[in-house]
């Protein structure tokens, strides 16, 4: 498989990351996934954009520019062939000898770019009955806007989610749900739509951005505001949004229904209007 490694387009085999790479001692990096429609990166400059506000935030400077990246990665997915895909990419604040917490000197440690392709397709059954999910107590870190390679708080999350017999974990911070452990979360009640608001304990997800224009194109109101866990069970309907998961209809929290159990009627408006988005996108 071809991936890409700072610079270069090589063959998986040849890679060779250090062992006092950053990344690897310190998960001290930051990362991104595009989806890929039918040969189109679904939303790139958003994406490329949330990469250069996480560096931002952990004080590390890219040593490429946008349109450098973008073209590699153009290259890279060209080079795959695959038309219906996701592409993964991280940088790491570079090698740094020995292992030291301080952050070294940008002009003597570059950072270490990786990306890398594999095929994705609609998650379309699961979008067809929902998915169960259970509560779980949001104890990640207060940055959780950066987009960080360190996922050790989602992974524990999901993982007593799935323990517990749930395929997805909600996320519950001082009584308000905050997000899902790798996607953004939201309610309907009287047909008003609700989600978390941006700020540091979530992250400023992408089909966000889009659901925003979806909810205004197709006159929803739409409010950005916490609720709590018991606001959430009380809902009409739920459902978390990510660049692979696109709009997952969320029909069972803790073993109790959400409205009448099944995929709500606003959720499938969201839906619909997504992928008929995406499929403007991809024609353009
Ligand atoms: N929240 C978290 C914690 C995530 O990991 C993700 C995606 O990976 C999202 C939200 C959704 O982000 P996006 O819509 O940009 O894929």
């Amino acid at each position: 498989m071809k991936v890409l490694w700072n610079d270069q387009i090589v063959d998986e085999s040849e890679v060779k990351i250090d062992l006092e790479d950053r990344g690897y001692q310190f998960g001290d990096g930051i990362y991104e996934v595009i989806r890929i429609y039918d040969g189109y990166m679904y939303m790139e400059k958003e994406h490329l954009d949330r990469l250069w506000v996480s560096a931002e935030k952990i004080r590390m400077t890219l040593p490429f520019t946008k349109e450098a990246l973008s073209e590699r990665l153009h290259q890279l997915a060209k080079e795959a062939g695959l038309e219906n895909a996701r592409v993964y990419f991280q940088v790491t604040r570079g090698t740094a000898k020995p292992r030291l917490h301080d952050f070294p000197d940008p002009k003597e440690v570059p950072p270490v770019l990786m990306a890398d392709i594999q095929p994705a397709s609609r998650p379309t059954a699961k979008q067809t009955i929902g998915i169960r999910a259970g509560f779980v107590e949001d104890k990640r870190w207060l940055h959780c806007d950066i987009k960080s390679i360190s996922l050790l708080g989602n992974l524990l999350a999901l993982d007593e989610a799935k323990q517990n017999g749930y395929e997805e974990a909600v996320l519950v911070r001082d009584n308000y749900v905050t997000e899902a452990s790798a996607s953004n979360l939201w309610m309907v009640k009287n047909e008003v739509l609700y989600t978390h608001p941006d700020g540091n304990l979530i992250l400023p997800g992408i089909t966000k951005i889009k659901i925003r224009e979806i909810a205004k194109a197709l006159g929803i109101e739409l409010k950005e505001e916490a609720f709590t866990d018991k606001e959430l069970l009380a809902a009409d309907e739920c459902f978390k949004t990510s660049s692979v998961a696109e709009i997952m209809p969320i029909i069972e929290i803790d073993n109790q229904k959400i409205g009448d159990g099944m995929p709500g009627k606003v959720t499938k408006k969201i839906l619909h209007a997504y992928i008929e988005a995406v499929n403007l996108s991809v024609q353009a």
